[in-house]
């Protein structure tokens, strides 16, 4: 039987462009010709997202499955509370504002085929305001400094993950992550290929600037320590250069005497550096307020509901519950959170909406 394939899509303020991803997604998903399931995340939105997933869910609730967060967890976060509710033994992760065509599934699925674990992509002629392709390609270069993450194009959320990665990934409990980055240092088999890519369909984009750094810090302190390390030098150089400095002013001193001079190139010099020990000190600060978040371990997002039909018979393994069981504290993650929500609500009924007319919550 060939491999079944689990389709994950985070959702945050998407009202507009849902209907016309649906159109598209199950279409070519029915062409593949194999067992499949399209995982919508709501991401706390505050628009009438979750009201149309749930009109999405009724029109195919054998092949629909919505995970509800309470609140906003951030689109990756979002991604691994889908990943956690997937069964397909490929798991292919999608935008829902249609700038990754759906229509290039297949590709993915052909390489995964093809054995390959992990599949990145590249997008070709990418449609997005020059100052966000600009900015980037300064970060792309970055990260291949400064990780051992090699992947040409760590923007595009198209890509495929087998069941293996997607398991590994269940395991770990990282409060700020970058998924395609996670995955990759689980690949033992990991492709690059080409697929195009669309302007937004509906809506804007979600990335502020400042949502955008938090998100490349998040990257960049998750899977390395190169920028501490980076400090750390300039700091030596900095201290032998200053040491040599007073060397110099000792020796001027002993043979030509006291002398003011250069009052304003010291200014200059001690506000270079001043600068260098705040960037430093933030940089650290990324790293300790992580760990701060890390260690206090709360849940990284919470489950309201899930709404889920009967997929078709003998399609995945286990029809009841997620392979995510492999790490207990998943699903309690969230679910527990939503037996608090209403304690007098039988906790299955309320989280498992079997597809029956009056029974879905
Ligand atoms: N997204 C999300 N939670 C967030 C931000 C974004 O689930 O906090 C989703 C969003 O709905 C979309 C995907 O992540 O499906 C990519 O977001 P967007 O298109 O705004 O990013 P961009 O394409 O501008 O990088
Ligand atoms: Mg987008």
């Amino acid at each position: 039987m060939s491999a079944t394939i689990s389709v994950v899509i985070p959702v945050y303020n998407e009202e507009a462009g849902l209907e016309a991803l649906a159109e598209r997604l199950y279409p070519v998903l029915d062409a593949l010709g194999r067992g499949y399931e399209v995982i919508f995340v709501d991401d706390g939105s505050r628009d009438r997202s979750a009201a149309v997933l749930r009109q999405l869910f009724e029109r195919r609730p054998e092949r629909t499955r919505v995970v509800l967060l309470t609140r906003n967890a951030g689109q990756h976060m979002a991604i691994l509370a889908g990943f956690a509710h997937t069964r397909g033994d490929y798991v292919i992760t999608l935008d829902a504002d249609l700038q990754n065509p759906p229509e290039e599934i297949g590709k993915l699925v052909t390489a995964m085929d093809q054995g390959a674990d992990y599949v990145g992509t590249v997008r070709a002629r990418r449609q997005d305001a020059l100052w966000r392709k600009a900015a980037s390609r300064l970060m792309n270069r970055i990260r291949e400094r400064t990780t051992q993450i090699r992947i040409s194009d760590q923007g595009c959320m198209l890509r495929g993950y087998h069941r293996t990665i997607v398991d590994a990934i269940n395991r770990c409990l990282e409060v700020s992550t970058f998924v395609p980055a996670l995955a990759y240092t689980f690949a033992r088999h990991p492709v690059e290929i080409e697929v195009a890519h669309s302007e937004r369909a509906a809506g804007k984009s979600k990335y502020s600037i400042y949502r955008l750094i938090r998100l490349n810090f998040d990257l960049l302190t998750g899977f390395s320590v190169v920028p501490l390390q980076f400090f750390t030098m300039v700091g030596m150089v900095v201290a032998l250069i200053s040491l040599a400095f007073v060397v110099v002013l000792a020796v001027q001193r002993i043979f030509i005497g006291p002398e003011v001079q250069g009052v304003f190139t010291l200014f200059g010099l001690a506000f270079f550096f001043i600068g260098i020990l705040l960037v430093s000190v933030g940089v650290m600060g990324e790293y300790v307020g992580r760990i701060y978040e890390q260690v206090r371990q709360r849940p990284r997002y919470t489950i309201t509901a899930i709404l889920e039909g009967e997929p078709p018979r003998g399609e995945f393994p286990d029809t009841t519950s997620s392979p995510a069981v492999a790490n207990p504290d998943h699903r309690s993650e969230g679910r527990e959170q939503a037996s608090k929500v209403n304690p007098a609500l039988d906790h299955t009924e309320m989280l498992r909406a079997e597809h029956e007319p009056g029974r879905t919550p």
